[in-house]
């Protein structure tokens, strides 16, 4: 883990991506302290405002959600004294979906299908235990929101539904500066829960024309706006290729063999390709943004996949 000065007062924590849970966070010392989402667990979430209270010793004021998947919020519970913002949607899925105790529950068994046997294999470094899911305290609607951080703004833009339904971002306009939560996975192959291929292009693209000297996405390291082109690339690339293919006919696992990453298969976990497949075609059938996807059995077809090339 890691603290990295981005810009005058900004600063970002970043863990390297080993997979699922590995996320990053923001913050900003100023106008009392704003933390741009908390971890996946409640232990990496103290050692991350540790290192925050290194530069701002005042507990920070603020928190930010960017959306309510779980290694975005699951340390909230530390600053529950907080304003905590957060989309509407944000707010009821992070009630509604994943809760600890179904992650703390797969510890140590030894007969998960192959995909939550590679899901819990990623987290395993997590303690599930003590995570209270701990919900925005403030709602932001789909206007979004400005704040002044002592004389400068920071503009909370509302995305969605794209990487999910209550996707936010937070813009230092006077900064240079993008924190992306998980709208961008730098070089690490993205996944989306919700939402549709379009929103999140265009969102992709409303970052790319702040004009950001940084962009601190959720996963991965931090870079410009070519980042979030290339991965808006990814994605229509995905959604092409699903186009070309026989939606009615074919699986999304039998299709995403159909698929030559190239250059993509360098991004981190490729085998991620075959749950944007089936988003992709969820798109094409005319599905809903928010339709329930059957997690486990996508993580299965990954694992497949991953076999697959492998030979
Ligand atoms: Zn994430």
């Amino acid at each position: 883990m890691e603290l990295r000065r981005i810009a005058a007062d900004i600063y970002a924590w970043l863990q390297p991506d080993r997979g699922w849970g590995w996320s990053n966070a923001g913050f900003v010392a100023r106008g009392g302290g704003l933390v741009v989402d908390t971890l996946m667990d409640v232990a990496h979430t103290r050692r991350m405002l540790a290192g925050f209270a290194g530069v701002h010793p005042e507990p920070p004021r603020r928190l930010v959600n960017t959306h309510h998947n779980s290694d975005h919020c699951w340390g909230n519970q530390l600053l529950r004294d907080a304003e905590i913002l957060g989309h509407r949607f944000c707010a009821e899925a992070m009630q509604r979906d994943l809760q600890p105790g179904m992650l703390a529950a797969l510890a140590g068994r030894d007969d998960l299908p192959p995909g939550m046997r590679w899901f819990a294999e990623d987290v395993r470094d997590f303690d599930f235990s003590e995570v209270e899911v701990t919900p925005p305290n403030r709602l932001v609607d789909d206007a979004g929101l400005e704040l002044d951080l002592a004389g400068r703004p920071a503009h909370l833009l509302y995305v969605g539904p794209a990487h999910t339904g209550g996707d936010l971002v937070v813009h230092l306009p006077e900064d240079g500066v993008v924190f992306a939560g998980d709208i961008l996975f730098h070089h690490c192959t993205p996944i989306g829960w919700e939402g549709t291929t379009e929103r999140w292009c265009q969102a992709l693209e409303r970052i790319a024309a702040l004009e950001p000297e940084w962009i601190v996405p959720g996963h991965g390291e931090p870079c410009g706006p070519e980042g979030a082109l290339e991965m808006r690339d990814y994605l229509r690339f995905v959604y092409d290729e699903c186009a070309r293919l026989a939606v009615r006919e074919l699986s999304p696992l039998e299709a995403a063999k159909q698929i030559d990453p190239g250059p993509y298969a360098r991004w981190t976990q490729p085998e991620r390709l075959v749950l944007n497949v089936a988003r992709a075609f969820r798109e094409l059938r005319g599905g809903d943004w928010h339709e329930t996807v059957d997690v486990a059995a996508l993580l299965d077809d990954a694992v497949a996949l991953r076999r697959y090339w492998e030979g």
